[in-house]
């Protein structure tokens, strides 16, 4: 799941976890058992990286039509590897093995320790406060952490997949619950809760532009672009006004999220998915699939997105009256 977090992101979803699942699956016939003995990654460093580069190949002539007409754009600059760089070895190394490495580092340590090993990554994981902290430790931590193989995004998706994807989780408390990580900003979930209009419920356009999560001219043939990550740590005004959406932030915080000890006085943009969903039968990993959902199938990054077959349509404030939230800016 570390590996699969790390890997997902880029331009095409689908390809990257076609990718994943490939490169594993024939790692495993080749009896790289890189899951169960992290090391045999790296012993066997020339399997591994012939089979990312031809699981690669294979996949770029599947998806590489595909992904350009979806995006208008050239099939021959369809590439996986994460940095969009074409040295397989910094991204089999850095990305795959990075995290391949972190079980294998606990194992160690809490054998040196006399202890006994039986799910070091596991039992890592939930000594933590809540998934939250969970995910910023996951990047950050001085020994353990991923530092930039993973993005905050990637933290997230990690804590998303843990308790939500695969419902692995141990711990039955509300600090591992449906509610207690942030939901995953990536440009996809952004670009669809820029043009709905969540975003201008949270701040002005303004604001935006002021923390350079709009950054006009920026972008491919110098469209406006939007950075979905700057967003991470900006405060919500105009919601902060509103006592009881105040109040329900407390709990999220308090309770799920487990970030503050006192009462925050303002809100952050990216834990407004958290105040939605109280008491809901819903959680962040619930919202997050329906956005990329509509993200990748239907709120294409142009200017002709399917919005007519779209399903939240009627919803979508650039749809029904502001159309420059879809012609004037992309992700
Ligand atoms: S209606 Fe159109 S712009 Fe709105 S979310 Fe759907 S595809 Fe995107």
């Amino acid at each position: 799941m570390l590996v699969s977090a790390v890997l997902d992101q880029g331009p095409d979803l689908e390809g990257v976890r076609l990718l994943l699942k490939n490169v594993v699956n024939s790692l495993y016939e080749k009896e790289v058992r890189i899951f169960h003995k992290p090391l045999d990654f790296f012993k066997e460093l020339g399997i591994s990286v012939d089979e990312i580069l031809v699981k690669h190949k294979g996949i770029k002539e599947i998806r590489s039509k595909i992904w350009a007409k979806e995006n208008k754009t050239n099939p021959n600059k369809y590439n996986l590897f994460t940095d969009r760089t074409n040295q397989v070895l910094g991204y089999a190394v850095y990305r795959w093995g990075v995290p391949l490495c972190v079980p294998y580092l606990l194992e160690k340590d809490i054998t040196k320790r006399g202890e006994n090993a039986v799910e070091p990554l596991v039992e890592y994981i939930e000594s933590w406060d809540s998934a939250e902290i969970m995910s910023q430790q996951v990047k950050d931590n001085e020994r353990y952490g991923l530092g930039k193989a993973i993005g905050d995004k990637a933290g997230h998706l990690f804590a998303k997949l843990y308790i939500h994807t695969f419902g692995i989780a141990r711990r039955k408390d509300s600090a591992f619950g449906p509610l207690s990580y942030e939901l995953p900003f990536d440009s996809n979930a952004g670009r669809v809760l820029f043009r709905t209009g969540f975003l201008l419920n949270c701040a002005e356009l303004d604001d935006y532009e002021k923390w350079e999560v709009i950054q006009r001219g920026k972008g491919k043939g110098g469209e406006n672009y939007i950075r979905v990550t700057n967003i991470r740590g900006k405060k919500s005004s105009i919601l902060s006004l509103s006592k009881k959406i105040m109040d329900a932030y407390v709990k999220v915080c308090v309770e799920y999220l487990k970030v503050r000890k006192r009462r925050p006085s303002s809100i952050e943009i990216q834990q407004v998915p958290n105040i939605l969903l109280l008491d809901t039968e819903y959680g962040i990993g619930d919202l997050d699939d329906g956005l990329i959902h509509i993200g990748t199938n239907f709120c294409y990054n142009h200017n002709n997105p399917r919005c007519e077959e779209c399903p939240i349509k009627n919803f979508c404030l650039g749809y029904n009256e502001r159309k420059d939230l879809i012609l004037d800016y992309r992700t």
